[in-house]
């Protein structure tokens, strides 16, 4: 005899994840492979993104900080592009960091950004890149 699991049963295929792809922006939903369930990103296969399941369907926690993580690291690799080109010296770069972002010396620092001051960095070093890329 087979006794229903617990007494809950496991999300049905297809039920949303209530944050949006990490990736995209898309909904995730669960699906079922032959490793068992998973939430993967709508816009599959444009789009791999994927997050674990438990075995009744739930996700997985999400590490909050996870995305914040990335972010830094994205920013980092861009801001990095305005000291190890030609643009401006090391120092100088920490220089246009604070004075475009509005920052003190203590608060400019990508170790401390959250995920929107990650994005803002970004936005406005692609900016000051194109300017001086496009004469
Ligand atoms: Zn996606």
């Amino acid at each position: 005899m087979n006794d229903q699991a617990h007494g809950n049963d496991p999300l049905p295929i297809g039920t949303k994840l209530d944050h949006p792809c990490p990736e995209c922006g898309e909904t995730m939903v669960l699906r079922e492979s032959k490793f068992g369930l998973f939430y993967g990103c709508s816009a599959f296969p444009k789009c791999k993104a994927a997050h674990g399941a438990h075995k009744d369907g739930k996700p997985l926690g999400i590490p909050a900080d996870k995305m914040t993580k990335k972010a830094r690291m994205d920013a980092h690799e861009v801001f990095d592009q305005l000291w190890k080109g030609k643009h401006m010296a090391r120092g100088e770069a920490y220089q246009w960091m604070q004075e475009a972002m509005e920052m003190t010396e203590e608060e400019a620092h990508i170790g401390r950004f959250d995920a929107d001051q990650c994005e803002e960095l970004v936005h406005k070093v692609e900016m000051y890149l194109e300017e001086k890329e496009d004469k």
